[in-house]
């Protein structure tokens, strides 16, 4: 099937009701199904094994990802805590340097526990990672573009030189999404995503999800999705797939407005430096072109010191100051306070992730309107003022 990536949006996975013909998988809301004799049923038994619901939502994303199995979780760390349990006391997984801060406390706080080791590795240079590797951990955890310095790592790469040490490679796609990039097909092994994020892309749910395309690995996830049972309900799996339907037109606004602020805020006196892997003099740039088809809607930039961050933040009248990302509506988070705070000080000093640094997540507003109401609180929070 050669259908471009906005069709296969709409009409991957199971794009029609088989029982009715609707064109919207219903919500099958039931925890279990008749058996009319002992062991006989229509393929269902029980809606944390499987529903019809959470079933279509993870056909649709391994059609998506060019995988073969998805699998749908309650929210991105719970798929991650599934995918951390294909592994014992004694093993090591290596990560990116710049993970999301929930993905660092999963490993130091809770994975500890049972002897799961880890280690940081700056995937976006290979030297560094081949030696890494050469230790023979597991698996390697890669988030590409990487949160909140959006840095790029040559995802290709790094799976080809685990692969040579027989390591595990599982990518963090939630920045990216299957319409921008597709990691299976790079390499990895398994992809997982807090569709929370861009895939949702409402900011109405919680929601996480895995693609493998190795059997093997399919039946472990499968067990551990089902044993460990932390599962996406089926009204969320609805809502889901409704809003993974609009996601290329989504992601064509944002990516515009961001490439839009990002020069506004190159030029702005009120910022330091900006982040932005669309950038030509960034960090990856390259390497993003050649592993995606865009740059994202991400931005970090750091407010120059006359600027005062607390200010500065609630000064904004549109966007809003807020955790997550990837929604409609425009976000702004302070990472050291907040989606990094679980990482500790000299880590965060060592990556780069100062006091005056902020995450934008562009939405899909008009630009000029967000460029308008950065400008306004630039204004406000200059300091002696
Ligand atoms: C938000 C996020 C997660 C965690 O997902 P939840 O759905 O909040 O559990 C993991 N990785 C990345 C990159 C994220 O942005």
């Amino acid at each position: 099937m050669t259908r471009k990536i906005e069709t296969q949006l709409i009409h991957a996975g199971i794009p029609e009701d088989e029982a009715t013909g609707a064109v919207n998988i219903p919500i099958y809301q039931t925890s279990t199904y008749h058996q009319t004799a002992l062991g006989v049923h229509k393929g269902w038994e029980y809606s944390r094994t499987g529903n019809p619901t959470r079933a279509a939502l993870e056909q649709l994303i391994a059609d998506l990802e060019h995988g073969t199995h998805g699998f749908a979780f309650a929210s991105g760390l719970a798929a991650l805590t599934t995918i951390l349990h294909l592994f014992s006391s004694g093993d090591e997984i290596l990560i990116s340097e710049n993970v999301y801060g929930g993905t660092y406390r999963l490993l130091a706080n809770v994975f500890d526990q049972t002897g799961l080791k880890f280690s940081i590795v700056d995937t976006t240079d290979l030297s560094k990672t081949e030696e890494a590797l050469s230790r023979h951990p597991s698996a390697i955890l890669i988030e590409s573009p990487a949160n909140p310095l959006l840095t790029i790592t040559d995802v290709e790469a790094v799976a080809q030189a685990a692969h040579r040490e027989g390591v595990l490679v599982i990518v963090d796609s939630t920045f990216m999404t299957p319409y921008l990039m597709r990691p299976l097909d790079l390499g990895a092994d398994i992809v997982v995503h807090s569709a929370t994020k861009y895939l949702g892309g409402h900011s109405d749910l919680i929601a996480g999800l895995a693609v493998v395309k190795d059997e093997e690995l399919a039946q472990k996830l499968a067990f551990l999705q089902n044993a460990a049972g932390a599962v996406l309900a089926p009204f969320d799996s609805y809502l889901l797939i409704r809003g993974i339907r609009t996601l290329g037109v989504r992601m064509d606004r944002h990516q515009e407005n961001t490439a839009a602020i990002a020069s506004f805020l190159k030029e702005s006196p009120a910022v330091k430096s900006v982040y932005y892997p669309g950038f030509e003099d960034a960090q990856g740039h390259e390497i993003q072109k050649k592993q995606a088809s865009g740059f994202g809607a991400m931005i970090s930039f750091e407010l120059a010191e006359e600027y005062d961050f607390r200010v500065f933040l609630s000064s904004l009248k549109l966007i809003y100051l807020a955790e997550s990302l990837g929604g409609v509506e425009s976000l702004i988070c302070h990472p050291s306070s907040m989606t990094h705070a679980s990482i500790p000080e000299e880590i965060r000093n060592k990556v780069g992730i100062s006091e005056q640094l902020l995450r934008l997540s562009v939405g899909i507003e008009h630009a000029e309107d967000l460029i308008e109401d950065l400008n306004q609180a630039f204004e406000q929070s200059r300091k002696g003022e």
